[in-house]
């Protein structure tokens, strides 16, 4: 499959996710996407309004295009739509500006059935949309005909699990959790493909919800609605997160920094979906331990990434668990305030000559590596009086010579 294939397949399935929602609010499932540069600038799928008439998903997605970049045309865009445009939206497309449009399944009822729709009938309305048909069409189709069956059958309820499978897709009951990575310092360290997913998303699961809202205001154009998901309301979120996503909302998920679910909220969310078959897509992106096991020097060949030692409770037997035989470097996280006890801790069960590192302030202005042995660092650690900012720990497994 060609890359450009590829890519309106992509975007189809977008709108295909956006036809699913509608028929799960008793619409005909017909949903757009509108992406420029491979950035979703809008979607929309067919809406009931007052008077019970429909808005067709093509103006929606324009109206969401249009307010998302605030700009009053679209050139330079791609609408796709899983069904062939009627004449009303394709005259909606045309004063949009629009380049090109992509549709699934044709429409011989309602469809213009053009491969070109111009408009030049007025000096400064000269326009020309380049159209492409057959994308997914199958799928685009059945799921048209499936509504329509089940409407004929009159059980119109929201039965889109009856759907024929998707390509490329692992779950049609419902949508997808995005679990996306943010700077753990350097607020640039955030991939292209997150900034995508996280303008995509109807919902986003915070930990903190001003906290990353400060991310989403440095990067604009992301409308979700934030929902607090943390530690001490994770579990009874799950239920709230997978209603989200059978109502056909995009979801995603991020925690203050950082990779979600590594030491931060997210695995109780994870299991839940993964329980009730929901698609659990991970981005990759920054997280702490990674970063520093790499700048430390030490083996990776086999780690035991510990996460927080516990305060007080158990540490002892907790520590003695983690570096008994020494067979792997085990990297844990560490309050600065406690870096230096905890290296008194390790020195006691593996000796000072054992080689650790701290990495500290990963990616911000004063990032620090402190290698050595234990008995070094902590010296090292004393002599300026303590550490301050984040930091992660990074024990070296021992070395039979
Ligand atoms: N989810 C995050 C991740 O993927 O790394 C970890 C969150 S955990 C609550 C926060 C701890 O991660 C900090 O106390 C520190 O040990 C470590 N950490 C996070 N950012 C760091 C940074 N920039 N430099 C060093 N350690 C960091």
């Amino acid at each position: 499959m060609s890359d450009v294939q590829r890519r309106h397949e992509h975007f189809m399935q977008m709108a295909l996710d956006q036809a699913r929602a509608a028929w799960q609010m008793g619409e005909v499932p017909i949903g757009c996407v509108i992406v420029r540069d491979g950035e979703v600038l809008g979607v929309g799928h067919n809406k009931v309004e007052r008077y019970g008439v429909t808005r067709h998903a093509e103006i929606v997605a324009i109206e969401a295009a249009i307010a998302h970049t605030g700009e009053k045309v679209l050139p330079g865009t791609t609408l796709y739509v899983t069904v062939e445009p009627c004449t009303m939206c394709i005259g909606a497309i045309l004063l949009a500006r629009i380049d090109v449009v992509v549709y699934g399944a044709a429409e011989p009822k309602t469809g213009a059935c053009g491969s070109v729709y111009d408009m030049h009938d007025h000096p400064k309305q000269q326009h020309r949309v380049v159209v492409r048909s057959g994308v997914l069409a199958q799928e685009c189709a059945s799921l048209m005909q499936a509504f329509f069956a089940e409407a004929r059958t009159g059980e119109v309820g929201h039965n889109v699990a009856a759907t024929p499978p998707f390509t490329e897709r692992r779950n049609t009951t419902t949508g997808t959790l995005h679990v996306v990575p943010t700077p753990i310092g350097n607020i640039e360290d955030i991939t292209a493909r997150a900034l995508k997913v996280l303008r995509a998303a109807d919902v986003l699961l915070c930990e903190d919800t001003r906290h990353t809202g400060q991310l989403l205001q440095r990067y604009g154009g992301i409308h979700a609605r934030l929902v607090s998901n943390h530690e001490h309301n994770e579990a009874e979120r799950a239920q709230t997160v997978l209603r989200f996503l059978a109502d056909g909302n995009n979801v995603a998920m991020v925690s203050d920094a950082g990779m979600p679910a590594i030491s931060d909220p997210g695995y109780r969310t994870i299991v839940a979906c993964i329980q009730a078959g929901v698609n659990v897509e991970v981005l990759p992106g920054p997280s702490a331990f990674v970063t520093a096991l790499v700048g430390s020097g030490l083996s990776a060949e086999r780690v035991l990434f510990v996460g927080f030692p516990p305060q007080k409770k158990g540490r002892g037997h907790w520590l003695h668990d983690v570096l008994d035989g020494g067979r792997a470097t085990v990297v844990m996280y560490e309050s600065p305030y406690r870096v230096e006890a905890l290296l008194a801790d390790v020195a006691a069960i593996v000796g000072p000559q054992r080689r650790v590192c701290i990495a500290r302030e990963l990616s911000k202005v004063h990032e620090e590596y402190l290698r050595g042995t234990v008995a070094d660092v902590a010296q090292a650690i004393a002599a300026r009086g303590g550490l301050k900012g984040e930091c992660v720990v990074i024990i070296d497994a021992a070395h039979v010579e």
